[in-house]
Parts: C-alpha cells; sequence; structure tokens
C-alpha cells in the first residue's frame, strides 16, 4: 500500500457512489448497462478511448487507421449523470473504500474492478526484455513500426535474421497475429523489391495443437491454412529464454531472430494483488457468484481480472465475450443491491467464436454451425458493428468514422 493520504481528493469527483475502473470490454458494457437505468457512475480509464483488443493483431498488420479501433469514451458516456475521468489507477484501499490514482483520491460506495489484464511472462529468463508484446494500440503501432524497419534494413543488409519473425503462443492472439503476418509480409517484401522466398515465419507452440478453445476440424483448417502460407510450426516446444536476437526452446534448439513477438499467457492487472485482494496463480481476484470479490462484497470484479468458475467448477476463460457478459450481470447486480432487490448468479454463455488470419481468410463456429472463409470473416465484422451499436447506438457507428483518436 502506498503511504500517500488516503482522502477524497480528485476534484469534481470526490465521492460517487458508483465507480468503475478500466474501460475495457466488460467496464464498457458495464457502462452502458447503468445508462440504460439512468444510473449514477464514475468511469475511470487511463486513456480517453475505448479500444478493441480483440481485434489488436489487425490494427499491428496495418489492415486500417489505427482510430478505426477505437471509440472515445465520450461518445459512449453521453448520459449527463455520468462522469468520465482519464487517470491511471495505482492502487485500490478496499477497507476505507478508497482508490489512488494518478490525479488524486477518490471514494466509492460501490466498486467495479474492469483493469483488464497483461501479457504474462512466467519468469522466463529474457523474455520481458526481449520481446515485443500485442496488449494495446500503441502496442499494435510499435509492432508495426519494428517489422516495417526490419525489412527497410534488410535491403541494406541481408543479414537473414531480419526477415525471421517468430511468434511465442499458438492461442487465438498468436494465431491471428501470425495470420496477419503471413498476409501483410509477403506483399511488404514485393514493394521493397526483396525476393518472398526469403521470408521465414515461426509459430512456437508448447502442445501440439494451436488454438485449442476451437472445434477440432477448424483447429485442422487453421493449421492447414498457415502450412499452406509458408508458417513453420514449433509445436511441443517450450520458450526458455530470450536474449538480444535470439530465442532458446526447450528442444535445444537457437533460432537467431531481431523480430521476437511473445503471445504466450496473460495474467491480471497487478493492482488487484497489490491491492490484497485473494488471487490466483494469474493475479485473478476471486470472485462469488454475483461477481462480487470474496473479500469485499462491495467490490465486484469483472472481465480479465475475475477469477470466476461456473457450476462444473471450471474457471471462466479470459476473452472478449466472457468480460461483457461479466460487466453487464455485474452492473445489474448494483443496481439490484443499491434497490435491496435479490442479486442474481451470473451464468456464462458461449456465442462461439471467430478466428482471422489475415484479412481474406478465417473460421467460425456458432452454435452447431462451422464455416470457414468469407462467411467466417462476414461473422467478425458483422460482430464489431453489433459491438458498436450496443455501445453507443446508431451516434457511434455514424460518429466513429469522424473522430480522431491519438495513440
Ligand atoms: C490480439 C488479441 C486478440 C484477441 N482475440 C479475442 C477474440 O477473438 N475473442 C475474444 O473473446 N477474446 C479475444 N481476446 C481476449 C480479449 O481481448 C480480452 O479477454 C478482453 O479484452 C478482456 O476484457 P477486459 O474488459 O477484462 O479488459 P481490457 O479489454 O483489457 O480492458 C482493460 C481496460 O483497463 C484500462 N486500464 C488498465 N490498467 C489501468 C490502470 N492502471 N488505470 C486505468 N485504466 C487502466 C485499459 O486501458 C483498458 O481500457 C484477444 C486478446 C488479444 C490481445
Amino acid at each position: 500500500m502506498s503511504d500517500c493520504h488516503w482522502e477524497a481528493d480528485v476534484a469534481g469527483v470526490d465521492h460517487t457512489d458508483i465507480v468503475i475502473v478500466g474501460a475495457g470490454y466488460a467496464g464498457m458494457a458495464a457502462a452502458v448497462e447503468f445508462q440504460k437505468h439512468h444510473t449514477p457512475f464514475t468511469l475511470l480509464n487511463k486513456h480517453d478511448y475505448h479500444y478493441f483488443k480483440t481485434l489488436l493483431h489487425e490494427a499491428a498488420g496495418g489492415r486500417a487507421d489505427l482510430s478505426n479501433f477505437a471509440i472515445a469514451i465520450e461518445d459512449v458516456v453521453r448520459d449527463p449523470m455520468a462522469k468520465f475521468l482519464k487517470t491511471n489507477v495505482v492502487m485500490i484501499n478496499p477497507n476505507e473504500h478508497l482508490i489512488e490514482t494518478s490525479a488524486g483520491i477518490l471514494s466509492y460506495s460501490k466498486l467495479m474492478i474492469a483493469l483488464g489484464g497483461q501479457t504474462a511472462f512466467f519468469r522466463i529468463p529474457g523474455l520481458k526484455e526481449h520481446s515485443l508484446v500485442l496488449n494495446t494500440l500503441e502496442d499494435s503501432k510499435r509492432i508495426r513500426r519494428h517489422i516495417e524497419s526490419k525489412v527497410m534494413s534488410y535491403s541494406q543488409t541481408e543479414d537473414s535474421t531480419l526477415l525471421r519473425f517468430v511468434i511465442g503462443g499458438g492461442g487465438l492472439t498468436g494465431v491471428e497475429l501470425m495470420g496477419e503476418l503471413a498476409d501483410f509480409l509477403p506483399r511488404l517484401l514485393e514493394e521493397n523489391d526483396i525476393n518472398r522466398d526469403r521470408l521465414e515465419l515461426i509459430l512456437v507452440h508448447s502442445h501440439d495443437d494451436i488454438v485449442p478453445g476451437i472445434d477440432q476440424k477448424l483447429r485442422d483448417i487453421v493449421k492447414d491454412k498457415l502450412l499452406e502460407r509458408k508458417v513453420k510450426l514449433l509445436l511441443n516446444e517450450r520458450v526458455i529464454e530470450a536474449k538480444p536476437c535470439a530465442v532458446v526452446l526447450s528442444g535445444g534448439e537457437t533460432i537467431h531472430t531481431q523480430t521476437f513477438i511473445w503471445a504466450g499467457g496473460v495474467s491480471a492487472n497487478p493492482v488487484l494483488e497489490s491491492s490484497g485482494f485473494s488471487v490466483d496463480q494469474r493475479g485473478r481476484a476471486i470472485v462469488n457468484e454475483h461477481l462480487q470479490s470474496v473479500d469485499h462484497p462491495d467490490v465486484y470484479i469483472v472481465g480479465d481480472c475475475a477469477h470466476y468458475k461456473d457450476k462444473t467448477g471450471v474457471v471462466v476463460p479470459q476473452t472478449g465475450q466472457v468480460a461483457e457478459q461479466m460487466g453487464q450481470h455485474a452492473a445489474k447486480n448494483v443496481i439490484a443491491a443499491l434497490h435491496g432487490k435479490h442479486q442474481k448468479p451470473f451464468v456464462y454463455r458461449h456465442h462461439g467464436l471467430a478466428v482471422s488470419l489475415g484479412p481474406h481468410y478465417g473460421v467460425a463456429e456458432v452454435g452447431h454451425l462451422r464455416t470457414s472463409g468469407f462467411a467466417a470473416l462476414a461473422l467478425k465484422d458483422g460482430s464489431k458493428a453489433k459491438y458498436l451499436m450496443h455501445l453507443g447506438g446508431i451516434h457511434a457507428l455514424i460518429y466513429k468514422r469522424k473522430q480522431w483518436i491519438h495513440v
């Protein structure tokens, strides 16, 4: 706990009944729900925009301008009873009902923690220092610029490590990003008069099957498509060390590369653990069936921050869908609690999953339907439009096109 004075002193918002920290999928879903019920709240977030984390690989692949992957929070939080504050949350003192932020301290009656996750490095030597990650819009911009600079440098030096691109982690993030690289890198090489055959794309994964969250048939299609695009799959291999220009694998191989992107795991925001909440080994705070912290019932914890076991004892995964459903549900429970009504247990409903492999191919499962190719991509694009509508209605869809997001 920091030694600052725990007094509410943020100008204009020294006390507010309901505070949401974090404007990701979970926080925004909660904000939309509170607005629907005309319930006043204050939302705190480190950026003044909400970004579409599930599409960051598309941003890294340069498919469109970065502003296409975010929406200004003021375009969603428009109810006069709602407030937004751009600030960094440093610590929470749940015993005193206080939040320490970079703008000062404020107090709450009910708090919703939706601060998301971050890349997990599992204490692998050199990994944090010598890898790129994909968590934020800034990260996607950094990856894109890094890759472009390596291709430019190759034109001058012909050093093969410049055209060897390695991704660690064959889950959703690693696979979708590799799909994107396998699409745009050959074109980038061609534009720079470099022979496409010089390109090496390598995906390292610790199990024998990539994208574990989807149907086996679709997993096989994903694997075949990556192989068809000359991606080398190193399966059942773990990254055991990262060096300035090399990645060391458990099988003994060392890959020399100037681009290593780590997408091998997610842990929850460290603010939870440092604020004293009971957490699991991934730093997720343990919540009860109503999504309340088991330590502090006035604190609801949602999305990638929450460790929630369903009826069968399985911990729900850290996905955008889970986050949205949790945010909405927790907001309903907060409203119920404020009105002295019964809160309802959270039940996760899986609506399917779409995985893109670049802008021209994807696979998707929705209910019993399994599809691949353009149909799958259309489902993914359709869900983005549906999401924007849900966030801000037709206003968000129209004004989204006009505004500029500074990243
Ligand atoms: C490349 C990629 C592809 C993915 N694809 C899919 C997919 O296809 N389908 C799917 O379901 N899931 C996917 N996921 C996972 C999904 O994005 C996450 O599970 C989801 O974003 C979690 O939502 P959240 O609201 O808990 O957190 P986030 O969306 O991470 O939001 C957290 C918010 O908190 C803010 N914040 C963080 N720390 C602070 C702080 N200290 N102070 C103030 N604000 C702070 C952040 O800026 C952010 O706005 C993908 C993830 C990645 C990285």
